[in-house]
């Protein structure tokens, strides 16, 4: 049984917030996921000791420092393995991962892959500026063929990866993008992935002025493209729930409608340039949790997952003892 140490607290945006440093460059859209990760945090009152974010490395790694919950600014790619790691261990946990395109889709992106076709239940929140910000701006893996940044003495050689298809592939079963200044959507986004039961993407459309000239906040708001009647922008991002889209592929779906989801997924996600779709793409219920896969095969372990067990006695001996573990595993 879980002991909650403060059940009647009222948590505020402001109990997510630290005093740590920020050295983010002014109008970095960074600062819009953390202040939707900390409402978010308080939308859904989870005590600060019940969240860990896990991070890699890149302007946007820095958010464990941010956020007044646990967390650890790992290395770089590797927010997933602890990720996955603390999710076993302690199941209680919201666990979060959170980095950048460059960190999460380049050296990390084995475990993105691998982390994504098991389904354990965590959030991962992937900043996307298309550059390597902390490191002067150079072509990140989601920046696509021909673009020249000003970060940039060439256009860019290289396809960039479309990381809404790469998690479908990967197995992800909530699968999100979002936008950094709407924060009152992505807040949403980011609830509905904490909520989900598995492995939950959000892809994060984040402007990086310092480095990337060419997907700023005014090309994603259409600043360059007024209606010539009203004079107003015509945005760019709009909501995929505008259009009747239903990304549910409920647990009792059948192959044909899990095939025609599938279709509509891939064809919203390949949405590009002068319309870009944010929203859920799609939440698939019929894959099992990796939770279902571990209580099916050893029954015990979440009555007395690793994190709830005595390890040492007040000597600091071991007091491990993992027979029954083992009785559980052994295959017959
Ligand atoms: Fe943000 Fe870009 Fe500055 Fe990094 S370099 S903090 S991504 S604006």
């Amino acid at each position: 049984m879980a002991i909650d140490l403060a059940p009647t607290i009222q948590y505020k945006a402001a109990d997510y917030k630290t005093e740590a440093h920020n050295d983010w460059c002014p109008g970095c859209g960074d600062f819009g996921i953390l202040s939707a990760v900390q409402l978010t945090l308080a939308d859904m009152q989870i005590a600060p000791h019940r969240v860990t974010i896990f991070a890699g490395i890149g302007c946007s790694s820095k958010i464990p420092h941010f956020v007044n919950t646990y967390g650890i600014h790992t290395l770089h790619g590797r927010s997933l393995p602890f990720a996955v790691g603390a999710k076993l261990a302690n199941p209680e946990l919201t666990v979060i991962a959170a980095g950048g395109d460059g960190d999460g889709l380049g050296i990390g992106v084995g475990h993105f892959v691998n982390a994504g076709r098991r389904n354990v239940d965590f959030t991962y929140i992937l900043f996307d500026n298309g550059v390597y910000g902390l490191t002067k701006g150079q072509a990140s893996p989601t920046l696509r063929l021909g673009v020249k940044t000003k970060s940039l003495p060439q256009p860019n050689i290289n396809e960039g990866i479309n990381s809404l298809l790469l998690a479908l592939a990967a197995g992800f079963t909530f699968i999100a993008r979002g936008y950094a200044y709407d924060v009152k959507h992505l807040r949403e986004l980011i609830r509905m992935g904490i909520e989900h039961k598995g492995s939950a993407y959000i892809n994060v459309l984040q402007p990086c002025p310092t480095y990337n000239d060419i997907m700023t906040k005014d090309w994603f708001g259409g600043d360059d493209r007024k209606d010539p009647q009203t004079g107003k922008a015509l945005p760019r991002v709009y909501k995929l729930n505008q259009n009747g889209y239903d990304p549910l592929i409920g647990k009792n779906a059948g192959d044909a409608e899990i095939q025609s989801k599938i279709g509509r997924f891939i064809e919203k996600a390949m949405e590009w340039g002068d319309h870009i779709p944010v929203g859920v793409f799609l939440k698939n219920e019929t894959v099992p949790s990796y939770d279902a896969r571990i209580a099916e095969r050893i029954k015990n372990y979440f009555d007395a997952a690793p994190a709830r067990r005595t390890i040492a006695d007040a000597e600091g001996k071991t007091t491990a003892d993992l027979t029954a573990f083992f009785e559980e595993v052994r295959v017959t």
